[in-house]
């Protein structure tokens, strides 16, 4: 048997958690905040699941994924499709037929794929190396000035030069009237919230929770007494960024409720203007279709900001500097911390999704826990 301790109680942490326990080895978790379950934690208010950390959808094309997150939860039949807002003027997102038809008036896939290629080939037929010209040669340059320009400036406080083009491709583009923001097979939101499927992870006899606990206060006497540690916070702040500060971007919800039934008509409204400072309002309810108080509504605007010791660590940036400074790290971590595994979207510092990352978990608990 393996003494484990897990540092976060976020999803990395709690399936490895949930999976280690399983084959009987005992496992302590510690999280820093003061409640379970990392960025995907719910909390009901006014019987409406609020998303304390901003909108999370489930969805995968991972069949052994979507039955193991089944395990948890039942997922209601949630479609993502959020809309733009440009200075007042709505499109649909992602690109596609109703958002072309919208800002062109064209009619057909074949008009809509005209008017890209006119509009890309200021491109020159150069193969995209960046955001800005991955994004034109996918939609062209009205799309991208309307619609992605000043939403990614805000998101990611880079230009769009220099930020790269796989951010802009996890969006699909499509010549159909298709809304569905996920090209996945699976999609959906947990009935009753996503807390619930940390806690149920975390019910075992041979798992024992602290929160409001900080690894950092007794990191020599954690790797004293614990036989593996598995690490899903920083990266960097787990050698007190000896080799410097990775970059991360954080973010300030602002929440409130409102005597209104229905405030946006939709879960999710992007604000794509660089003018409004917030990128996305989020109205709760309508990710649970009718549920909650008829004359109530929650929305959460969400305002990005540049990340400082002591923020929340939404998101890595994964340009080419901060990939080869976290490279750099990683070796670090190889050489001098052999009883740390580092997991999840700090620990492995990128950009992935719920599904990704029990992926991830999964395949460590494979490679590293004895049955
Ligand atoms: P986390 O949830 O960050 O958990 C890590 C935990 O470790 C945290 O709770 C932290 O407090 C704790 N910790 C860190 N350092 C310490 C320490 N020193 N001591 C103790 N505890 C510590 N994914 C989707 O699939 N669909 C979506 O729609 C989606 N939307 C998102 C929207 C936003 C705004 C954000 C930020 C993310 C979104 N994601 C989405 C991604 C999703 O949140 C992550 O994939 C997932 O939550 C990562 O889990 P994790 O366990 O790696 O990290
Ligand atoms: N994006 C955009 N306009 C939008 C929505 C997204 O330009 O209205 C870009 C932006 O760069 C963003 C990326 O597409 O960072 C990925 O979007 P996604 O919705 O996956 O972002 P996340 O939910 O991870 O914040």
């Amino acid at each position: 048997m393996t003494k484990y301790l897990i540092v976060g109680a976020g999803l990395f942490g709690a399936t490895f958690a949930y999976e280690a326990a399983k084959k009987g080895h005992e496992v302590k978790v510690i999280e820093r905040r003061n409640h379970i379950a990392g960025n995907i934690f719910t909390k009901e208010v006014d019987g409406i699941q609020v998303h304390q950390y901003g909108a999370h959808i489930f969805h995968t094309s991972n069949k052994k994924v979507w039955d193991y997150v089944n395990q948890f939860a039942d997922f209601n039949r949630y479609t993502n499709s959020p809309v733009a807002n440009y200075h007042g003027e709505i499109y649909n997102l992602p690109f596609n037929m109703n958002t072309f038809n919208k800002l062109w008036g064209v009619v057909t896939p074949e008009e809509a794929q005209a008017k890209i290629d006119e509009q890309k080939s200021v491109l020159n037929g150069k193969r995209p190396e960046n955001l800005e010209e991955q994004a034109i040669s996918l939609v062209g340059t009205d799309i991208y000035e309307k619609l992605i320009k000043g939403y990614t400036e805000k998101q990611w406080g880079h230009s769009t030069k220099d930020l790269p083009a796989f951010i802009i491709r996890r969006l699909p583009v499509r010549l159909t009237y298709d809304n569905n923001y996920f090209n996945d097979d699976y999609q959906g939101i947990p009935v009753g919230g996503y807390t619930q499927i940390v806690e149920k992870m975390l019910d075992s006899d041979l798992i024992t929770v602290e929160t409001g606990v900080d690894f950092f206060e007794k990191k020599a006497e954690y790797l004293k007494e614990f036989d593996k540690v598995i690490f899903t916070g920083m990266i960097d702040e787990y050698f007190d960024y000896s080799l410097g500060e990775l970059e991360y971007r954080s973010l300030k919800f602002e929440t409130e409720e409102l005597d209104v039934n229905n405030y946006q008509g939709n879960a999710v409204v992007n604000y794509t203007d660089a003018e409004t400072p917030f990128t996305r309002i989020i109205e709760h309810k309508h990710f649970e279709f009718g549920k909650g108080d008829k004359n109530k509504t929650i929305v959460t605007r969400e305002y990005p900001k540049t990340w400082k010791r002591g923020d929340e660590p939404y998101y890595p940036v994964n340009n080419t500097k901060n990939n080869t400074l976290y490279k750099q790290y990683k070796e670090l971590a190889d050489k001098e911390a052999k009883n740390v595994l580092f997991g999840g979207r700090l620990g492995q510092y990128r950009y992935y999704d719920m599904d990704q990352v029990i992926s991830a978990a999964l395949n460590v608990v494979k490679a590293e826990v004895e049955d």
